[in-house]
């Protein structure tokens, strides 16, 4: 089982959280006061994660470009974070900014197609192996629709998710197994009359026997599921699971939603192409336009028919999807330049390489200061995970999962010019990256594993 304790004194990590909150509020006048002048925002921020940083107060940014951030006051920070991934390929690629530029003269929002369209879909048909695709705003919303349309195809009720998995704001996503193996609401969710278990089953990820218990009774539509769980630190699929999944839910005539959302890290065509996986359906959202709000859905010729042959059956339907700014001419800009100049083979190749010198020596510092830790990774994407052992759940995550002392690397790692994920230990290597850029990420990292260990 995991360990009691992360491996560090509470002592150590409060003085080193002290140190570095002083640091951070010493040297950042405008960042206060930016705080300060937000009178009208809630909680003062935009979106209210904002607020749950590290940071005493947030981090306000005046430059992202590449792979470096500069704050307002003047500090730059290489940046591991890249926006939980919206920015992947590095921020505003220059294909992308200038297609943005371009199209900005021709038309941002029409709720028509633009010349672009038909290519867009032709290069996600490529890329993704699915030949047919829509255009959604957020990949929330790309996962909802798909849902939707899942269900529609079926004709059946339910929904499963994994134990501990994350696909956006999708309400009826928003279960977990209990401590007494219940599903339910997660306890902490807000404003949720509803008992979301009515209709989503939650079993572990990994867990093929759960699965087929949950499948049998074939009122489960879809299965919906990130290849690797990247949300609750990194949980890796087990040898065999995938090839199981895909099994038994053909079995039961359950479709399979591959969300790559976040494993798009994995390679050009996301994790789907380089393991060979076969979805039904499949989404990505965030990075998948270079870092301006679109997500993309796919499907398979059964699902397009079966959803088609469902809408002809209901002459008076509605689809209940949509959002007017979903397929925009400036989505479709941006998504073409970003898979075909910057999305690219080499990009990633490039990628890969800096995330086999950052997985080295991450692993490297914590064999060093004889951490019972280790570091997971999924292609661009290296995390640091709490824990001895490769996870296999969500629950084996949420106990390898420490906030107070996650909080204070983090802020530690901020105050010496390193950013990397909030909320877990996530950095990812983006083209932009430079090797001496994560060359100063380990050692960042190695001076705060030496405050916390000493
Ligand atoms: N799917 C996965 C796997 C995600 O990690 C996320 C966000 N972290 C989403 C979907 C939702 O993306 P968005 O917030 O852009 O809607």
């Amino acid at each position: 089982s995991i360990p009691d304790g992360p491996g560090v004194s509470p002592a150590r990590t409060a003085a080193l959280r002290a140190e570095a909150e002083a640091l951070y509020l010493g040297t950042r006048p405008k960042t206060r006061a930016a705080a300060e002048a937000a009178a009208h925002l809630l909680d003062g921020v935009p979106m209210h994660w904002m607020v749950d940083w590290s940071t005493p107060v947030p981090l306000v940014i005046a430059q992202a470009s590449g792979a470096r951030l500069v704050d307002v006051d003047g500090h730059a920070y290489d940046d591991f974070c890249l926006g939980d991934t919206a920015s992947l390929f590095g921020h505003g690629p220059a294909p992308v900014a200038q297609a943005l530029a371009r199209q900005a003269t021709a038309g941002l929002a029409t709720m028509l197609p633009s010349p672009d369209a038909a290519l867009v879909g032709d290069l996600l048909a490529a890329r993704f192996g699915l030949p047919y695709w829509q255009i959604a705003t957020t990949a929330t919303d790309a996962n909802r629709f798909a849902l939707r349309a899942a269900r529609a195809a079926t004709g059946r009720p339910r929904i499963l998710v994994f134990d501990g998995a994350y696909h956006g704001a999708v309400d009826e996503t928003f279960v977990e197994i209990g401590p007494d193996g219940r599903v339910g609401n997660r306890p902490a969710l807000m404003g949720e009359p509803r008992d979301l278990a009515t209709l989503t089953r939650v079993v572990p990820f990994n867990d093929l026997d759960a699965l087929e218990a949950a499948l049998a009774d074939r009122t489960v539509a879809c299965v919906i599921a990130e290849p690797v769980m990247t949300n609750c630190a990194m949980v890796l699929p087990q040898p065999g699971f995938h090839e199981g999944l895909r099994e038994i839910t053909r079995r039961h005539g359950t479709l399979l939603l591959i969300d790559e959302t976040h494993t798009l890290s994995t390679g050009p065509g996301g994790y789907t192409r380089t393991h060979g996986l076969e979805p039904d359906m499949f989404v990505a959202g965030k990075a998948v336009a270079g870092g301006i709000p679109a997500a993309v859905w796919g499907m398979t010729e059964d699902v397009a028919e079966r959803f088609r042959t469902a809408r002809i059956n209901r002459p008076d339907g509605h689809s209940g999807m949509g959002t007017t700014l979903s397929g925009s001419p400036l989505q479709l800009a941006a998504l073409r330049a970003n898979l075909e100049e910057v999305a690219t083979e080499a990009a990633y190749a490039q990628m890969n390489r800096l995330a086999d010198r950052m997985e080295a020596g991450l692993a490297q510092v914590l064999s060093e200061a004889r951490l019972p830790w280790h570091v997971a990774r999924c292609g661009a994407r290296v995390e640091v995970v709490r824990a001895p052992f490769p996870l296999t759940d969500g629950r084996q995550a949420k106990a390898a999962h420490y906030p107070a002392l996650e909080a204070t690397t983090h802020l530690a790692l901020l105050v010496r010019g390193v950013l990397i994920s909030p909320f877990h230990d996530m950095m990812l290597a983006s083209p932009a990256t430079s090797q001496a850029q994560v060359d100063n990420l380990v050692a960042a990292t190695r001076n705060v594993v030496e405050r916390l260990v000493g």
